[in-house]
């Protein structure tokens, strides 16, 4: 059968029953959809994006270089499926205790990773700093080597002594979950008024000078007011050397929430667009996003269609868009090369990457970053520490999870993030990509519901 609007087919989940369905992207009324249909309970359609005319190119950009990417160069390591909080948002809600088993011993763990190729680990699965020996994870991490990051509620950070022991063990960076400048946010989010606690964490990063990334959950109707402020405030502090804007996901306590609050990462970069006097500009970001994923496919490394990044550049006590240093324009045609030329003939795409990359730098500024967007993206794309580091950029990443809505079988096949955590008998072992097993998980505890 003929599907109207059709840009791909692919294979996603009932949202209610969880059940495989067939599934397409499709382009209607200006808009993308993916479309669904389960012959118990009806249609679905989720909007993907705003602007098909770069979505659509996109999408098909994506899936031609992205074709034989190789797994992985970051590991999450889950040490804990303890929490200290009680997120209404939270992907496993209340069968979080399901998960919850015997931990790993820092002794298992050094046993589990000394021989593994990669070298970025991020800390995190529920709440790592409640083992209390997270310390000594980290100086066995180190020991062996590794880039060692941790996404953190932060709360145990308040205690600046606390935090320091943390820096000295060798960590790398903190990925602070932060959402926004309004009370009600936490409220909302997290079922807690945190908002001052979350400030004085951030003061403490800033005097112990800890990289940064701010991971925000953005929920619509909650927080998507305040994504400037957040940018606002990440140009300001030079120790946060991030921003993640990662869109909610409806699993666990977030099942049953009301369509109203869900956003797509493609959509924040339409209100950013709107709301950065232009500095963070749609085409831009296209063209970013094509380059990014040029180079990851040269380098064969996985990464999630749902995600797209951009960089800030802090100048003049503001800040400028990356496209304000390189010549993006320039470099697209070259890139639109590199794409066709990439399923027939490798050594022909690679020269036009080569090609893409020095029209670039055809812009005067890139004399101001040369050196550190050099150093910075070689270090981003070996997934070395060195760039977590880096003072001159906001990186900026629109991103989420899998869940049913959104659950495309072809983009996470791509999923970049590998899980390490123990199995049900306390064993450590490889738990697969993220979204897979977040899928698996959220089938288990809905497939239990229905059965009671
Ligand atoms: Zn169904």
């Amino acid at each position: 059968m003929q599907i109207k609007g059709l840009i791909r087919k692919t294979e996603s989940v009932c949202p209610k029953c969880l059940e495989p369905l067939a599934a397409a992207v499709i382009e209607r009324d200006g808009k993308i959809f993916l479309s669904k249909e389960c012959s118990q309970h009806g249609e679905y359609e989720l909007l993907l994006s705003n602007e098909p005319l770069y979505y659509k190119k996109l999408d098909q950009f994506y899936f031609e270089v992205m074709k034989n990417a190789k797994p992985l160069l970051e590991y999450e390591l889950w040490p804990t499926l303890r929490c200290n909080m009680n997120c209404s948002m939270c992907c496993f809600g209340e069968d979080r205790k399901k998960l919850e088993t015997k931990e790993p011993t820092c002794e298992e763990i050094e046993e589990f990773i000394k021989d593994k190729k990669h070298s970025f680990y991020i800390l995190s699965g529920g709440e790592p700093t409640c083992r209390k020996d997270i310390h000594k994870i980290i100086r066995v991490l180190k020991k062996h080597d590794k880039t060692v990051t941790i996404n953190t509620n932060g709360l145990k950070l308040a205690d600046l002594k606390y935090l320091q022991e943390l820096k000295n063990s060798g960590l790398d960076r903190v990925n602070l979950q932060f959402d926004g400048f309004h009370r009600e946010i936490y409220r909302v989010l997290r079922n807690s008024d945190l908002l001052k606690k979350k400030i004085e964490i951030l003061d403490n990063l800033k005097v112990i000078d800890m990289p940064t990334t701010i991971n925000a959950v953005v929920v619509k109707n909650v927080n998507d007011d305040d994504l400037i402020n957040i940018i606002d405030f990440g140009i300001k502090n030079d120790f946060v050397s991030g921003i993640n804007f990662f869109t909610i996901c409806y699993l666990g306590g977030a099942r049953n929430w009301a369509m109203d609050n869900y956003i797509m990462p493609d959509e924040l970069i339409d209100i950013l667009d709107k709301k950065s006097s232009q500095k963070i500009n749609r085409k831009d970001v296209f063209i970013f996003q094509k380059l990014h994923l040029a180079i990851k496919s040269f380098l064969k490394q996985r990464y999630c269609f749902y995600n797209q990044v951009y960089l800030l550049v802090r100048y003049k006590d503001s800040y400028k868009g990356i496209a304000s240093f390189l010549n993006l324009g320039k470099a697209d045609p070259w890139l639109d090369r590199y794409q066709k030329a990439y399923k027939k003939n490798k050594i022909e795409a690679v020269l036009y990457l080569a090609l893409a990359i020095m029209a670039m730098l055809t812009n005067i500024r890139v004399f101001l970053i040369a050196k550190e967007i050099f150093l910075s993206g070689i270090s981003y794309f070996l997934k070395t520490g060195r760039y977590l580091k880096n003072r001159q950029f906001l990186s900026l990443s629109f991103s989420t999870g899998c869940d049913p809505y959104k659950f495309d079988k072809m983009i996470v096949e791509n999923c970049q993030n590998e899980i390490i955590a123990v199995d049900a008998g306390g064993k450590l072992v490889h738990r697969g990509r993220e979204g897979l097993f977040c899928m698996d998980f959220e089938r288990l505890c809905v497939q239990e519901k229905h059965n009671l």
